[in-house]
């Protein structure tokens, strides 16, 4: 119901597109539309409205339509901020090409001659930095951060030629800090010394705000120059909420009520208008924000509103009339192509209940409100965060505290953790058998790093036979008090495990990198999961363990119990050090169960660094036992007819010959075998999916963790039509990869495991060489470690990849156009089912992939890594586990047995409670 016809066709246009795709009441009135008209006539409806869209929010195709536009009719009377429309570069290619737009930009609005105005009122061009370099990112700053000064400072020399500003955009909080350095680094540029024309963007929704306008302010008058800050509220503020939560931050970096966000923007633009270095540029569509700040202005006119092209116009033309002040609109320049991102941001914007746009539209909120004093506001609610919004730490309720992340993006916290974990490196380390508590000795093996074997960690010293039935027999005897113990003791030992391993986290990520050869990204990953899992269980354990009384005729009592089995075997893979191993413990230890935990033989140092931790938590050493050793000790283990379940993470082959050695002795009774094995993970990405998002989630589950995680993307299976483009960036992609010591905080995948999985992987890569359609290149900087070059390999068909190949290969089938749904049903074929993965905008493929899929864990237009404890509870089924799934609702269960207890209350010769009932 917009004003606009243009809108409300648009609007009509999308409605019925929407109807057709997921159905709905007017659904059937489409379809007999579609058959009256048929469906050409109606793909040209939707695509006119794509196209009215499009031209109310950009302003050109290319930036040779936008100047035309911009100098046309109402148009004419304001100034304007061109910008380029697209995804951040994920390529060199990518940057390159958006780099040559600017620059040609900059040359085009330069040439459009605006001589007769004073710089300031001339049009400009906007940059996003994101767009100029394939890893503007915060642990690749080191190299993004100068080579982003060269590229700006490139552009700035070709601006102040055609005399012209340029403006940094503001983008994501995480890159705040680097964005600064860039602009410092452009500001103290010997060739621009004293010129005007730089610009920057401020975001009032940061917390920092107020810090950066007098950064700014102090900069310009360092290098002798009026800078333009163009003050904006920020467009990125739902992301930046989800983003504290994912990383677990201390805090949120923006605020959480947009009155707050308001009042900032208003601090900000009076330190603005009193700040004698800066050239104001106020950017908002909020009547209140203008009348505020034109308030403060009095007469002077020394500085410009901005608005976006398509939003505003009313407000400022009447201002423009009426005040004589200058208005500047941001201009997007793009085709259809780059449209949808930026468009479905506005529409977000246009439509958000608690923006201004919003608000004034809705004729149920009256004046008094939409104008009322933002700073009285804020008072009002006593200048508290929004209790909508739950902290980083409570997103999981009150129960269980989210695991603590670190923020990467400070600069301080990594100088702080290499420190501290420089102090874990060294000191040599030590693992070895803790029976009853107590170390045993033995013979030790030298523990090295995968990164560079001439390096050693630690010693190992290896469990014997004999240890292993030493420490089942006292696990057997401790575990009934144990189990008698009240659930909550149990859990109170591991909350208090959690909180430890937290406070250990520098020196258990230096062991996982040191040992397991995990990137400092990773290795948080690694120490956070651990501390969930111990949460996690200790929460369920609590909850699930208490007695549940049951239903039943008067006269009696009915209890369902749950309890230990007794003693548990917990065999780790080393792919997840910490996480994995600390997680199974923590499950039979929650449950009731005695512990003998093995960890991998390649990673004993941060498994027995764990089990110091929850034996200091309380746990007895009697209960948990630590065995490090080989197969022999885990087969001594599992083949015990005193072990009474086995929970077991690695090989298909390995869980097969668990389970036969578990039925081996007649007499043993059937125990539980909960086995995570591998899977064939696959991903489908069909022609509606967009490749710069596709791209960068398979970067991230082929080759993060160097490919050594059991979920890893193995099999990307492409609709033909986007196949070519898909990897001809993923190839530009896969070139911008950092691999390396994963030490350092730039390194993208360190080495694979040991010399065997190396040899393993480099010999599937050669039988294939001539199927190889990408490879990363190795240098004589890996000589020393267990290197595999990132590689994609080109397969006939799906079928072709037969067994897990786990390290960072990824394997690439295509399928045609309608047969989405047999690729799927080929890979269910292979008979794994961990993870799958779909790309795809397409609701209903979305629906029918979900129908099909036989897999453990799907995910959708994401990556297929990280699952999260409680959140995507983890595991396979088919080939692929046993189940139940890890880190959800059901685990525990399958660790405990189960008991009823039945009690005639009426045994001692009457129904009490029945004859006292009260008629
Ligand atoms: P209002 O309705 O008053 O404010 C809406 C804004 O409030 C939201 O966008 C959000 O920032 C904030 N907000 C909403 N809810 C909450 C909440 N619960 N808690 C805290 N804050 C909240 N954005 C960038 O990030 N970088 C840029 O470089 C950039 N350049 C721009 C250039 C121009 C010329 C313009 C006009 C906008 C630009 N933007 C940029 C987008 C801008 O951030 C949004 O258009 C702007 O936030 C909308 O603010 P407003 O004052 O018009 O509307």
């Amino acid at each position: 119901a917009s004003d606009s016809f243009l809108v409300n066709r648009a609007t009509f246009g999308l409605a019925m597109t929407s109807a057709l795709i997921e159905g709905g009441e007017h659904a059937p009135v489409v379809r007999r539309m579609i058959a009256r008209l048929g469906e050409p006539a109606i793909r040209q409806g939707v695509g006119i409205a794509m196209k009215i869209m499009g031209e109310q929010f950009v302003l050109g195709r290319d930036i040779g339509e936008a100047l035309k536009r911009a100098r046309t009719g109402d148009n004419a009377a304001f100034r304007y901020s061109f910008d380029m429309l697209g995804e951040a570069a994920r390529t060199q290619a990518d940057a390159d090409r958006y780099f040559a737009a600017y620059r040609d930009a900059i040359v085009a609005v330069g040439g459009a001659a605006q001589a007769d105005r004073d710089l300031f009122a001339r049009d400009s061009v906007s940059v996003k930095l994101s767009a100029l370099h394939s890893r503007y990112e915060v642990l690749h700053a080191a190299r993004a951060v100068p080579a982003l000064i060269a590229r700006v400072v490139e552009l700035a020399n070709v601006a102040r030629d055609q005399g012209i500003g340029l403006t940094i955009d503001a983008e994501e909080s995480e890159r705040l800090e680097m964005s600064l350095d860039i602009i410092d680094g452009v500001a103290r540029d010997p060739a621009l010394a004293g010129w005007n024309g730089l610009g920057m963007a401020v975001q009032a929704y940061q917390r920092r705000a107020p810090a950066v306008i007098a950064w700014a302010d102090a900069l310009a008058a360092a290098t002798g120059r009026r800078l333009t800050v163009r003050l904006v509220k920020g467009a990125y503020w739902d992301s930046e909420i989800k983003r504290a939560q994912e990383r677990g931050l201390a805090d949120y970096p923006v605020f959480t009520r947009k009155t707050a966000t308001d009042v900032s923007y208003l601090a900000c633009a009076r330190a603005m208008l009193a700040a004698p270095n800066l050239y104001p540029a106020f950017a908002t569509h909020n009547a209140l924000s203008v009348a505020t700040i034109l308030e403060w202005a009095g007469g002077a006119r020394d500085f410009e509103f901005q608005r976006l092209h398509g939003m505003g116009v009313g407000l400022y033309e009447k201002l423009m009339a009426e005040r004589g002040i200058a208005v500047r609109v941001y201009a997007p320049v793009g085709g259809h192509r780059d449209l949808l991102a930026y468009l479905v941001r506005r529409l977000l914007e246009n439509g958000a209940n608690t923006s201004f746009v919003h608000q004034i539209a809705d004729r149920r909120i009256g004046d008094d409100e939409l104008l009322a004093d933002p700073v009285a506001r804020i008072e009002a609610v006593g200048l508290s965060a929004n209790p909508g919004i739950a902290m980083p730490s409570d997103i999981f309720g009150a129960a269980r505290r989210n695991s603590r992340g670190l923020d990467l993006s400070d600069a301080a916290t990594l100088q702080a953790l290499r420190a501290a974990m420089t102090t874990t490196w060294n000191a040599r380390q030590r693992a070895a058998p803790l029976i009853g508590g107590t170390p045993r000795d033995g013979a030790s093996r030298a523990v090295v790093d995968p990164a560079d074997t001439r390096r050693v960690v630690g010693d190992g010293v290896e469990a014997t036979v004999a240890d292993v039935a030493d420490a089942i027999a006292r696990a057997q005897a401790a575990q009934p008090a144990w189990n008698a113990r009240p659930v909550a003791e149990r859990a109170a030992c591991l909350m208090r495990a959690a909180d430890a391993l937290e406070a250990d986290r520098d020196a258990l990520m230096a062991l996982a990198i040191r040992e397991a050869g995990k990137t400092v990204a990773d290795a948080l990953a690694e120490v956070r999961e651990a501390v969930d899992f111990c949460r996690y269980y200790a929460q369920q354990a609590s909850a699930q363990f208490a007695p549940l009384v049951l239903p039943g005729p008067t006269g009696e009592r009915n209890e369902l119990q749950l309890a230990g089995r007794g003693v548990f075997a917990c065999i780790s893979p080393w792919n997840f050090p910490l996480a994995i191993f600390t997680g199974q413990v923590a499950a039979a230890l929650a449950a009731g169960n005695a512990v003998i935990a093995k960890p991998a033989p390649q990673t004993p140092l941060i498994a027995a660094r764990a089990v110091r931790v929850l034996l200091d938590a309380g746990v007895p050493g009697d209960v948990l036992q630590f065995v490090p050793g080989g197969p022999d000790v885990g087969q001594a283990l599992v083949a015990d007819a005193r072990v009474a379940g086995v929970a077991f993470t690695g090989s298909t082959a390995t869980a097969r010959r668990i389970a036969r050695t578990l039925l081996d002795d007649e007499t043993r009774p059937i125990v539980p075998l909960i086995a995570e094995t591998g899977g064939l993970n696959a991903m489908f990405v069909d022609s509606t999916a967009l490749p710069e998002q596709v791209v960068a989630d398979v970067i991230v589950s082929a080759f993060q963790s160097a490919g050594q995680r059991c979920s890893a993307l193995r099999l990307l299976c492409l609709q033909d039509e986007i196949a070519g483009r898909v990897l001809e960036m993923l190839k530009g992609a896969m070139a911008e990869l950092v691999i390396g010591d994963p030490a350092r905080f730039d390194s993208d995948l360190g080495p694979v495991i040991d010399t065997d999985a190396r040899a393993r992987l480099l010999a599937h890569i050669d039988a294939h060489r001539e199927r190889i359609v990408a490879q990363c290149t190795l240098t004589d900087a890996h000589a020393h470690g267990h290197f595999v070059p990132p590689t994609v390999i080109r397969l006939e068909r799906i079928e072709d990849l037969r067994r897990e190949v786990f390290g960072p290969v990824l394997h690439v089938a295509t399928f045609r156009s309608g047969e989405l749904e047999s690729a799927v049903a080929r890979v269910n074929a292979s008979g794994y089912g961990l993870t799958m993965g779909l790309h795809s905008r397409n609701v209903e493929a979305m629906q029918r992939v979900c129908a099909l899929a036989k897999a453990g864990n799907l995910y959708v237009n994401r990556s297929m890594i990280g699952a999260v404890v409680g959140s995507q509870p983890f595991g396979g089924e088919g080939l692929s586990g046993t189940g139940p799934k890890a880190g959800g609702p059901h685990y525990l269960l399958r660790f405990a047995t189960e008991r009823t207890l039945s009690v005639d209350t009426t045994s001692a010769g009457g129904n009490a409670s029945l004859l006292s009932l009260e008629d």
